[in-house]
């Protein structure tokens, strides 16, 4: 046998396949599984003995959107932490590529709108030194910590090409070749697909440009990309309207059946407030698959829990005008925007729209002495004693706090755990829709593959390990066309991940202030991961870093 690099001895082997787990060994040579099952002693230069620890394929998280930190954080913190080894970026229509010299503005003011990264960090830490997808890719490729899957953003693709008509009209023939030959030419340099919006509008409020897309041209994308042999669309359904969401659904099965692409349609969720809407969007999956389509959903395992601080962003607030308005100032005018008498009738008229998700929130981090009492406690509670309505008992707090007042809210969207298992649980839907690296400030999205494991396996006994990892792993691998990954075979790249299968989990949030531009993030640090290799290299070992950076763009 060839000398081996690594040997990864007496595991539980789950091995990406669904098939049952077995107790053996897997030994590395340079960055591939060299053997699996009994390895002789005296081989490896590194030994690991892994008893009672399950080896899996490394995770692959297919939504994120780390296309800014990956510019400042190679080691796109903190998913390996989560047994991440691939992660796919550049969801959701936006990239921060192609783009002409000068024009990042644009780029920069939809990204931080729709994905809640501030234009500071973006002017403290992404260069835009690069023009088209391919040179973004070189940019990055450097010193990665983990594989990458890179989506080409349609809005992108369609501003750089259209400008300001993007965000007018449908393309004309030239301009479709246009936008073609550039998508051709970004997957040559190894991006993995498209992605595009059906729902998302941009700082001024306007549809995003890929919204103003015919079927001519999506069709002529798609079968674009499908000349490379790979190729994925993702997409944005238009979920606020369930009927349009259905449309959607359809259209992507007439994209697929044109191109043989694989549509993926991310987020489904259960929510009290869409009533059945995910039930009839999984069955018109399934409408779409027997007629030929591949048309794929996201969900996630993670309750869509949101903390909301005045003194960061908040989506949620997007939809009350005042308030809208009063969170694009800088913090100092902030506070006395939000703090002016003169203003409080309307904020208050118009946080009552939000009153229902408000009733599920609770006081979390609270800084002056004066909000001490009420840490930890339901702000519907606080109100009631007060007698005074919640975007009241919110604004009040908040104003002591300077506006840092953490208000989180649980347990309100995506929660009810039989609707997600049976979701989570369907053949057409693909484990994803973390939004890792998105709404940094409002959530933790990295660490949904640890919680599936540790909720959806060990908790609620409703998925078995080995279709748990399966579902993270070979079976997403395979759908999204990433080549020789998602499973412990020989011959496969060793990406692989050691864990506690008992101890397994995602860990609490914590808010930082680690990221470019003076601003802050929240971050989960799993429990229970033992070791996490990527091509070959020992990434993460017992929470720490080391200095492998083995990563890949795939
Ligand atoms: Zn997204």
């Amino acid at each position: 046998m060839a000398e081996l690099d690594l040997c990864i001895r007496n595991a539980r082997i789950v091995d990406g396949t669904g098939g049952p787990s077995f107790f053996g060994d897997v030994g590395v040579a340079g960055d591939r599984i060299a053997a699996v099952g009994r390895v002789e002693g005296g081989f490896a230069s590194r030994e690991i003995d892994a008893h009672g620890l399950v080896l899996a394929p490394g995770f692959i998280d297919i939504h994120t959107h780390y296309d800014p930190q990956i510019c400042w954080d190679r080691l796109a913190t903190p998913s390996i932490e989560h047994g991440v080894t691939t992660a796919v970026m550049g969801n959701c229509s936006l990239t921060l590529a192609p783009v002409k010299p000068g024009q990042s503005a644009k780029l920069v003011a939809m990204f931080s709108r729709i994905e809640d990264i501030k234009a500071p960090t973006f002017a403290a830490g992404v260069p835009f030194t690069w023009e088209s997808f391919g040179e973004y890719l070189a940019h990055i490729r450097a010193g990665l910590g983990l594989n990458i899957g890179a989506l080409v953003g349609h809005s992108a693709l369609r501003w750089y090409v259209m400008g300001a008509d993007s965000q007018e009209r449908v393309a004309t023939d030239a301009e479709i070749a246009q936008m073609c030959r550039l998508l051709e030419e970004a997957m040559a340099a190894g991006a993995i697909g498209l992605s595009t919006s059906y729902v998302d509008i941009d700082e001024n409020m306007k549809p995003v440009p890929s919204r103003f897309a015919d079927m001519r041209e999506k069709i002529a994308l798609c079968q674009a990309m499908a000349k490379s042999g790979r190729g994925v669309l993702q997409t944005v359904p238009y979920f606020i309207d369930v009927e349009e969401q259905l449309k959607n659904i359809a259209e992507l099965g007439e994209l697929s059946r044109a191109s043989g692409v694989l549509c993926s349609l991310a987020p489904i969720v259960s929510s009290p407030l869409g009533g059945d809407a995910w039930r009839r969007s999984l069955a018109a999956l399934e409408v779409e698959r027997e007629k030929g389509g591949r048309v794929y959903a996201q969900s996630m395992p993670r309750t869509f829990d949101l903390n909301i601080r005045l003194s960061e962003t908040s989506f949620l607030l997007f939809g009350l005008p005042t308030w809208n308005r009063f969170m694009g100032l800088a913090l100092p005018e902030r506070v006395t925007a939000f703090g002016d008498r003169a203003n409080r009738a309307q904020l208050v008229s118009e946080g009552m729209l939000i009153a229902p998700l408000l009733m599920a929130a609770s006081v979390g981090e609270v800084f002056s002495a004066a909000n001490r009492p009420f840490a930890g406690r339901s702000l519907l509670q606080i109100a009631g004693e007060l007698g005074v309505s919640l975007p009241e008992v919110m604004l009040d707090l908040a104003l002591a706090d300077g506006l840092r007042t953490e208000f989180c809210i649980r347990g309100a969207i995506h929660a009810n755990i039989e609707s997600v298992a049976e979701i989570l649980s369907h053949p057409l839907v693909h484990i994803g829709a973390s939004d890792a690296g998105a709404h940094i400030a409002q959530f933790c999205g990295a660490g949904d593959t640890c919680y599936l494991i540790e909720r959806f396996v060990r908790e609620h006994k409703k998925m078995s390990l080995e279709r748990a990892v399966e579902r993270l792993t070979g079976e997403l691998a395979r759908d999204w066309g990433i080549a020789d990954r998602g499973v412990i075979a020989e011959g496969k790249f060793a990406d692989l991940v050691l864990f506690d299968p008992e101890t397994i989990a995602r860990g609490p949030e914590v808010f930082v202030g680690d990221v470019p531009g003076d601003a802050n993030r929240y971050l989960r640090r799993a429990k229970g991961i033992e070791a996490v290799i990527v091509n070959g290299e020992i990434t993460l070992e017992r929470g720490s870093y080391t200095a492998a950076r083995a990563g890949r763009i795939i």
